[in-house]
């Protein structure tokens, strides 16, 4: 560790870290962006619900320009993964393995990571989400499925709740449980009921591409449906904040204040690992507002000017 801190390093360049990066660097700020490479959005076929992209954009290629844009700043994504975090008086360790740097504020754009069918293949998995077989964000790309044969992988409260938001899309519409028989209270029962939704019950496996569908064998027989929506809870990855002393909900989402800061003064969060929702537009308008707290806070320790 040598030198003067940055003002500000970034942990994770999605859409969230990407935006701050760019706004920081337009703010004369010294940045660091570090990125493990697995960003959520790199997950996207085409995305057609992000303003401004009339016939749809692809994850890697909005990622890509987003750092084309933060890099004509001088703001250079590093692959690195952070392995810990702390605060020492004013100043911030970020360590990636044996290196260590520190700032005087960090931003968390760590993102979440949606959990995966148990038992399905790597290659059948890229696949079935690239043709859009696979999908997991039914406020994204729901209005893709309209009117198709679609599942949802799930039971309980979640797998519920996201089969009736789908009903707003198709009435062909069947909840599968992953595992064996549904857990279901009688409270999600009736609301299934109440709007046609089929249930079927697991073990699900033997995931494969048939013809324009995505197979797989249920307790009720082998099945095949234009689309899938995995309703299996996701990894919110707050485990920094954790470690750094920051509050989190129940479920691991970091709580933050309207200026996107953390309960640890200084440290701040946008994207999807902050409660609310997960969505591209979201993770962006958070990390616009969240530089923007982070170059005043920066300003009230030391003047900023050319
Ligand atoms: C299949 C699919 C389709 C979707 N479609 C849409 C859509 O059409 N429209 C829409 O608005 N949203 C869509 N989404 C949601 C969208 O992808 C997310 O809301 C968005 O990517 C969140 O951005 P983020 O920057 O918060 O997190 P992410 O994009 O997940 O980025 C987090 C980054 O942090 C990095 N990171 C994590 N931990 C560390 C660490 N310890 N050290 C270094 N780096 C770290 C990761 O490698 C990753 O690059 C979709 C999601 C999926 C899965």
């Amino acid at each position: 560790m040598t030198g003067a801190p940055d003002d500000c390093i970034i942990i994770g360049a999605g859409p969230a870290g990407l935006t701050a990066a760019i706004y920081l660097a337009r703010f004369h700020l010294s940045i660091r962006i570090f990125d493990c490479g697995t960003s959520r959005a790199s997950w996207i076929p085409t995305s057609h619900n992000h303003a401004g992209f009339p016939d749809g954009i692809n994850g890697n290629e909005l990622l890509e320009r987003m750092r084309e844009q933060a890099a004509r700043y001088g703001a250079m994504r590093e692959p690195k993964k952070v392995t810990d975090l702390s605060k020492d008086g004013e100043a911030f360790f970020v360590t990636c393995g044996n290196e260590t740097f520190y700032a005087h504020t960090v931003l968390l754009a760590t993102g979440v990571v949606n959990h995966r069918p148990k038992g399905i293949d790597d290659a059948v998995h890229q696949q079935a989400l690239a043709a859009g077989l696979l999908r997991y964000c039914p406020i994204c790309d729901g209005y893709e499925v309209t009117d198709k044969k679609v599942a949802v992988l799930g039971t309980g409260d979640h797998g519920t709740s996201e089969a009736q938001f789908l009903r707003g899309y198709t009435s062909d519409l069947a909840l599968v449980s992953p595992h064996g028989d549904h857990d279901l209270d009688d409270t999600c029962s009736a609301k299934l009921d109440e709007a046609g939704i089929v249930r079927i019950a697991g073990p699900c496996g033997g995931f494969a591409l048939e013809g324009k569908q995505l197979a797989f064998d249920t307790a009720e027989g082998r099945m095949a449906f234009d689309s899938v929506y995995p309703a299996l809870g996701s990894t919110i990855r707050s485990e920094l904040a954790q470690a750094c002393g920051a509050k989190t909900t129940e479920e691991g989402c970091i709580k933050v204040g309207d200026h996107l800061e953390t309960s640890v003064p200084g440290l701040f969060a946008a994207g999807d690992v902050v409660v609310g929702l997960d969505q591209i537009s979201h993770a962006m308008g958070q990390a616009g507002v969240a530089a923007t707290a982070i170059r005043n806070r920066l300003a009230e320790q030391r003047p900023l000017r050319r």
